[in-house]
């Protein structure tokens, strides 16, 4: 029997498996949520980096600040890396939340929406280290190519609208509103892996665009109609020809990091329903389905 507040189990799915420590290409680290660190040993680019991770009940009625000691951990325990670039694929205090302080711990850009650089303005980010884009705009940092498609937040959008003047913490997690949603083309020689941080799409807007590796915002997708889904699935995977689609934003972002990651309850989104629902589109595209395990670092495009 299924309790509504039981979560679904991890062990049932296949995972991404840790890289040789001899891969000279991209490693990506997923640190949640659509947090994911993307190195290849030169430069790194982080999405979101959010690790503060405040518990439900103070973002539902408290004031929320990013954590800057879980900032500083999560860097340690990354290693230290140098960070060229921290891109905050929307502006909800689950993305947007510590991306300033990531960008003032090592001097990386700030990428984003206008929304998110005033989220940075707020927290002292220079104005020469906010990078604004639009549709269509890329920005390379090393090896890496990073294009930026304006696309929709997943249909429910609590926080819509724009961050319009410097937002400076603590405020109520409804202050980070939405701003501009992107999916994130990251190029690099070793492979092009798109980021699709949140689960809703713009038909057409994809098309004539390739990824190897799709990290696929799964969020909520367990409560949408299976048509629904399904169109997600074609705009995002099936257009791009991936071949592989690692989910993302499916954990308790309500939880630490500094402990497994475990889904969120059924009662909220069940992750049993959602992975049937993507199995059944992977097995019809031949597409392969990793769930990312926190902290890992993992070849996001080796062959298995
Ligand atoms: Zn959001």
């Amino acid at each position: 029997m299924r309790f509504p507040l039981s979560r679904p189990d991890l062990e049932r799915y296949a995972t991404c498996s840790e890289a040789p420590a001899t891969s000279g290409g991209v490693i990506a680290r997923f640190l949640g949520a659509s947090s994911v660190l993307l190195s290849d040993g030169t430069t790194a680019v982080l999405t979101d980096g959010f690790v503060s991770r405040p518990g439900a009940l103070r973002v539902a009625i408290g004031l929320i600040t990013p954590d800057v000691r879980a900032v500083c951990e999560a860097h340690d325990r990354l290693g230290a890396p140098p960070i060229d670039a921290v891109v905050c694929v929307h502006s909800h205090y689950d993305h947007a939340l510590d991306a300033p302080v990531w960008t003032g711990m090592t001097g990386a850009d700030l990428v984003g929406s206008e929304s998110t650089a005033n989220i940075g303005r707020g927290l002292g980010v220079p104005e020469h280290r906010l990078r604004v884009v639009g549709d269509g705009d890329v920005l390379v940092y090393g090896a890496f190519r990073l294009s930026f498609v304006e696309s929709e937040h997943s249909p429910g959008d609590r926080f819509p609208g724009t961050v319009d003047v410097p937002l400076v913490p603590p405020r109520r997690s409804g202050a980070w509103r939405t701003g501009t949603v992107y999916s994130v083309f990251v190029e690099h020689p070793a492979g092009t892996l798109l980021l699709h941080g949140s689960a809703g799409f713009r038909p057409g807007a994809l098309h004539g665009r390739n990824a190897d590796v799709v990290y696929l915002g799964v969020g909520m997708l367990s409560r949408r109609r299976p048509a629904f889904v399904e169109a997600y699935w074609d705009e995002v995977v099936r257009v791009t020809g991936a071949r592989r689609v690692v989910p993302v934003h499916w954990d308790d972002f309500f939880a630490a990091l500094n402990r497994p990651l475990r889904p969120l309850p059924r009662l909220v989104d069940d992750l049993d329903v959602t992975m049937g629902r993507l199995r059944v589109l992977a097995e019809r595209d031949h597409v392969e389905v990793l769930l990312p395990a926190a902290w890992l670092p993992v070849d996001p495009f080796a062959h298995r």
